[in-house]
């Protein structure tokens, strides 16, 4: 069982951490995740256009085109790595896969925005007969569970401070690494210069840890910024796939079931993120580095 865990966990984390020993710099170009957020959300949008009998293609691509772009200025505003600019930063990225999605419904642009408030989803929808609904992410339960679970591997504790400045839980390890899968390395590689497979951060669905063990402030501090643009890769999954499939599960539901819904979002559906792991996972390593756009993202904006 602990075997089967941590092959599970070795899955679940192999595109996330931020790896120490990186041979090689693949592309981690901050323009080149302008055009792919711009053009992966103008597609977006235009697919749902083009399901429309209504549905204006080309309008459609151009709005969710600059959904993207404003998802890529929030994560800008992270990675700056002022603790101020952190949660305006997690709500501009969300606030930008937002615009996409209300592109792909043919809506107006801030008639329907879903923003990420942890462990809650805020919904607004000017005008509406009910403008405010709240909702909690099972996603974010689940998140947080994990790192619980796991506060005797990350020797981590809740940051409560941190965790207000990102919009969610971020804990803080003494240590100088941590080692997410595996067995557990003797005790001296949590401290000076780690053991193989040894991360700085982890994040995981929502949940950041940090390390200042050896570090300064400011090492600390990008590091919570790297993981934070982690958050924003989750939240973005979640607001144009996550919560709509979640949506839809339960539109048709009666009774109990359609209760759940109005009370919980069961956000389980992330195609991005699915897809990110997968070809981190299976296509060959570069010059000793798997291919794992959310790292390349992350690291564009708050390096390594
Ligand atoms: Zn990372």
């Amino acid at each position: 069982m602990p075997r089967l865990r941590s092959a599970l966990l070795a899955l679940l984390l192999c595109v996330i951490p931020a790896q120490l020993h990186a041979q090689d710099r693949l592309p981690e170009r901050r323009e080149l995740f302008l055009a792919l957020n711009a053009v992966v959300s103008g597609v977006y949008a235009a697919v749902g256009a083009a399901t429309r009998d209504d549905g204006n293609v080309l309008a459609a691509f151009a709005q969710g085109a600059v959904g993207g772009a404003v998802t890529w200025s929030g994560q800008r505003l992270i990675g700056d790595g002022r603790p101020a600019f952190r949660l305006p930063g997690v709500q501009v990225a969300a606030l930008g896969a937002n615009l996409t999605r209300n592109a792909a419904r043919g809506v107006p642009a801030f008639s329907d925005l879903i923003l990420p408030v942890y462990p809650v989803y805020l919904r607004i929808r000017p005008g509406a007969e009910d403008p405010f609904s709240v909702r909690v992410s099972g996603l974010a339960v689940a998140s947080l569970a994990w790192a619980s679970l796991g506060a005797d591997r990350f020797r981590a504790d809740l940051d409560w401070r941190e965790s207000l400045f990102t919009g969610g839980p971020v804990f803080r390890s003494t240590v100088s690494h941590l080692y997410p899968s595996g067995p557990l390395p003797s005790a001296s590689c949590f401290n000076g210069n780690g053991c193989d497979d040894a991360v700085a951060g982890i994040h995981w669905l929502g949940t950041s840890i940090y390390t200042t063990g050896g570090r300064s402030e400011a090492a600390s501090r990008r590091i919570i910024a790297h993981e934070t643009i982690h958050l924003t890769q989750v939240h973005r999954d979640a607001i144009l796939f996550g919560v709509p499939a979640s949506d839809a599960l339960f539109a048709h539901m009666e009774g109990p079931f359609a209760w759940i819904g109005e009370v919980f979002v069961i956000d389980a559906f992330l195609p991005m993120t699915g897809l990110n792991h997968a070809l981190a996972c299976t296509l060959p390593h570069h010059g000793g580095e798997s291919w794992r756009l959310y790292e390349f993202e992350a690291r564009a904006h708050a390096g390594r």
